[in-house]
């Protein structure tokens, strides 16, 4: 007989080559290859890339197997070939189901064994076939024939692929929604092709299913784009979220390292980079010679977290010893070590060399903290204001209590109205006279004591409460306006502090003008301060409040000027009336001549700009000679006055009463 070649066949087997080899071309170029998934997944596509490989050969030379030999030797490789490798590809799955749910790392030598045992099995009929023929043979007229030894080969994958669908569900909790969707849509599309493939024999779509299958994984989910950034290509906040909620969920022991950077700002400052990401870099890069990238958690430009495993039994498995060479990590004390060791040197940044000052704090879920939320208390809590060591950990982080405290501090003084707004004067340099006063904000607790903003502000922000709290505050500030004192007494203005967060916020407009309007007040009388440090994206949206908020009224001040990361252009072309120079500014003018050359820049630049230029944290009376020198238009400070409560205000500073 002298067949023709089944073009019907070979289109399948060529969409099922072409397909996979598009998968593994994207696996490489986007550099997905370094984690065990990734390699396990890289194998299922090279599995079903071969046996289309073989398929289309085998394809090629069965026309011919009855007139040619060497036709039916390639004919019986190719079967050999495709059955050597595609009996892999349940197991396989099922060990890309373990590394996806993270539950490989509590599979035991024994599990492995039990896998192994099959797949060896299978490989000895399959390679035992020629001369046993328990797969299959062809028969005298040159026909396929399938014998038992093939029914165990569909047994033992049919075991496989069902213990992948229980993985799936058993871990289902600890796999993120890609992962489960993603999963389950290849199982879905794997086995619509084996019952077409079964119903219909002749309709060969079995790999070109599962290579459909994968691409469906490779689209859902091998990609990590939402868990980078995009600019560092370092894992983000999201990324840190999603693992720790599955080694939470599986009740893996993790050690947490959170690397702090002290003073980032200042650091960058003191060579002129206001490109962050340029540390957040370099850093990352030194991260990644001691520890896998995927370890690497960028938080902000001033924390990195790393995750590694704290398991103690490690040492009992030969299999997961294997797995570690791979994602294992290393033990916690000897890279923290190694991070303080690389702090001690400098830093690179194009031609200039820095030094940054690290602080690692260590500790571990479940012991240390109890859930994913305790862990990111942990991260987002500001670092205590005394430290006398570079490591915390164990009891150091009680200040973490601390925090609970000033939690509940915040509710009290909330509820039983213990918040009260202290006033601080602004003098004009030139008429010397009293020109406005910023509200500060005092929390007076009944347990704590007197609690200042610095620390209660990011607290108030990360409980959502900073609305109330600062809509309470211009309340305060609108009812002494409208008092009429702070106008009879020539004064121009007075400051409220706002939160960026609640800056953002749908509705704000509204909302400010509904509490102003309360009062019978002009709105000039209110300047808002924001600080400088805004993400670089919403400038157009900021830009488009202040401009909305200023046309009816209201006039506004950037704060903090010269300790943010910000893009100075940016900052420019928001609608200031006032640039507020930082103190810490005015103090290094007077430490040296770099510090000078920046305040001197500095208001130039503001100048330049049109904008009146208030420094902050004028505490003798040389910095008012400098800044008398320099031009300045107003000035707040100490030496004036700190800030003090409303009546101390109106009896010390405006003279009344
Ligand atoms: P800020 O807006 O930069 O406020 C100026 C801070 O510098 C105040 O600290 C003030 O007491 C302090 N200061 C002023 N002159 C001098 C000086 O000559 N020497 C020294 N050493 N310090 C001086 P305070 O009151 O502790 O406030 C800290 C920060 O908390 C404020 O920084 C502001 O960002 C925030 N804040 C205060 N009240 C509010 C509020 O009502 N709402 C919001 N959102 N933030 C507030
Ligand atoms: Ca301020
Ligand atoms: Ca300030």
């Amino acid at each position: 007989m002298h067949g023709n070649i089944n073009e019907f066949h070979m289109a399948f087997y060529s969409v099922a080559f072409l397909v996979s080899f598009t998968i593994l071309m994207q696996s490489f170029i986007q550099k997905r290859t370094d984690r065990v998934h990734n390699i396990v997944f890289i194998s299922l596509v090279s599995i079903i890339m071969f046996n289309s490989l073989t398929e289309i050969v085998g394809e090629f030379a069965r026309p011919h197997i009855l007139e040619s030999n060497a036709a039916l030797m390639v004919d019986d490789i190719c079967h050999m070939l495709y059955f050597v490798f595609h009996s892999l590809i349940a197991p396989v799955f099922l060990i890309y189901v373990l590394c996806l749910s993270d539950a490989i790392k509590k599979v035991s030598d024994f599990h492995i064994t039990l896998i192994m045992v099959p797949i060896f099995v299978m490989e000895l009929l399959i390679l035992s076939d020629p001369f046993t023929s328990v797969l299959y043979y062809h028969d005298s007229n040159g026909d396929f024939q399938r014998n038992w030894g093939e029914y165990v080969i569909y047994f033992f994958a049919a075991i496989f692929i069902f213990l992948a669908t229980v993985c799936i569900f058993r871990y289902w909790f600890a796999m993120t929604m890609r992962k489960r969707l993603s999963l389950i849509c290849f199982l879905g599309v794997v086995l619509i092709g084996l019952a077409v493939q079964f119903v219909y024999k002749n309709i060969r779509c079995e790999l070109f299913a599962e290579a459909l299958g994968l691409l469906g994984i490779m689209l859902l989910m091998e990609s990590e784009d939402e868990r980078l950034d995009p600019e560092t290509g370092i894992y983000n906040r999201h990324g840190l979220e999603i693992d720790l909620d599955s080694n939470f969920k599986l009740k893996n022991s993790i050690n947490i390292i959170s690397l702090r950077i002290i003073d980032v700002s200042t650091s960058l400052r003191s060579i002129g980079i206001t490109n962050i990401n340029y540390l957040t870099k370099e850093v990352a890069e030194f991260l990644k010679t001691k520890i896998q990238r995927y370890y690497i958690y960028n938080i902000d430009p001033s924390q990195f977290i790393i995750l590694l495993d704290a398991d103690n039994n490690a040492e009992s498995h030969k299999f997961r010893k294997i797995f570690e060479k791979f994602e294992a990590s290393a033990e916690a004390d000897e890279l923290i070590e190694d991070i303080l060791e690389r702090f001690k040197g400098n830093w690179d940044i194009g031609k200039t060399k820095f030094s940054l000052n690290p602080i690692i704090l260590k500790a571990n879920m479940p012991e240390t903290f109890e859930t994913v939320e305790d862990v990111f208390f942990f991260i987002d809590s500001p670092l205590p204001k005394k430290l006398d060591k570079q490591v915390l950990q164990g009891p150091d982080l009680n200040y973490l209590l601390r925090r609970t405290e000033v939690e509940n501090a915040i509710r009290r003084g909330l509820l039983e109205d213990e918040f009260e707004v202290y006033y601080q004067p602004v003098y004009d340099l030139h008429t010397k006279k009293l020109y406005g006063a910023e509200a500060l904000l005092r929390l007076h607790d009944s347990v704590l004591g007197e609690v200042y903003p610095d620390e209660f502000i990011p607290v108030t922000e990360q409980m959502g409460l900073i609305d109330e709290v600062d809509d309470m505050v211009l309340g305060r500030v609108c009812e002494f306006v409208e008092s009429g004192l702070p106008e009879r007494k020539g004064m121009q203005t007075l400051n409220v502090n706002l939160s960026m967060i609640q800056c953002m916020q749908k509705g704000f407009v509204d909302r400010i003008n509904k509490i102003v309007e309360k009062y019978d007040i002009k709105k000039s009388m209110i300047t808002f301060e924001i600080t400088e440090s805004v993400g670089a994206d919403d400038y157009q949206k900021l830009g488009e409040i202040i401009k909305e908020l200023k046309s009816s009224g209201y006039q506004f001040a950037m704060d903090d000027y010269g300790t943010g990361y910000s893009n100075i252009q940016s900052i420019f072309s928001l609608d200031f009336d006032v640039v507020k120079i930082d103190k810490s500014i005015l103090w290094a003018a007077e430490k040296g001549e770099l510090g000078m050359t920046i305040l001197t820049n500095s208001i130039n630049m503001i100048r330049q700009m049109k904008k009146k230029i208030v420094v902050e944290g004028v505490e003798t009376e040389s910095q008012i000679k400098l800044l008398e020198s320099l031009g300045v238009d107003y000035q707040q400070g100490f030496y004036f006055s700190k800030p003090i409560p409303k009546a101390d205000f109106i009896r010390d500073i405006l003279g009344e009463g």
